[in-house]
């Protein structure tokens, strides 16, 4: 059987993490090298190993996720000043951790385009 992934293990409990919000369906919790004041990824619990994973099926999930995020950014105080959301996919995308993740950037002014 393939090697748990990090955000895996977070979400079976068996590695700590700083968990801003959870449900049936995801989880949210702060990102351990934080790239704004505010940086909190927000993950499916179905192992879904990227964007490029998704299956049909999966369109409720995605909606359901990008509502939490909507949710999340309000209760964090970011709702107002404005953020990010980024899905890094694959190795061009730069994703290093493959259990598909949307990073939730703000509290600061971001710049564009990222590098
Ligand atoms: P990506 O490069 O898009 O795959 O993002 C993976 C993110 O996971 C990076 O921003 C890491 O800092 C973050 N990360 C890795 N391990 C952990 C962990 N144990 N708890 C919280 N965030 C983590």
């Amino acid at each position: 059987m393939a090697e748990k992934t990090i955000f895996k293990r977070i979400i079976d409990g068996e590695i700590n993490a700083d968990v801003v919000y959870e449900d049936e369906l995801c989880m949210a919790f702060r990102d351990v090298a934080p790239q704004a004041p505010t940086h909190v990824l927000v993950i499916p619990k179905k192992e879904i190993a990227s964007v490029a994973e998704l299956a049909d099926e999966d369109q409720p999930l995605i909606g359901h996720l990008y509502l939490a995020i909507r949710n999340i950014a309000k209760e964090l105080g970011l709702a107002e000043g404005g953020y990010r959301v980024v899905v890094n996919t694959g190795q061009d995308g730069g994703q290093s951790v493959n259990h598909l993740h949307f990073h939730l950037l703000g509290g600061r002014a971001l710049s564009w385009p990222p590098g």
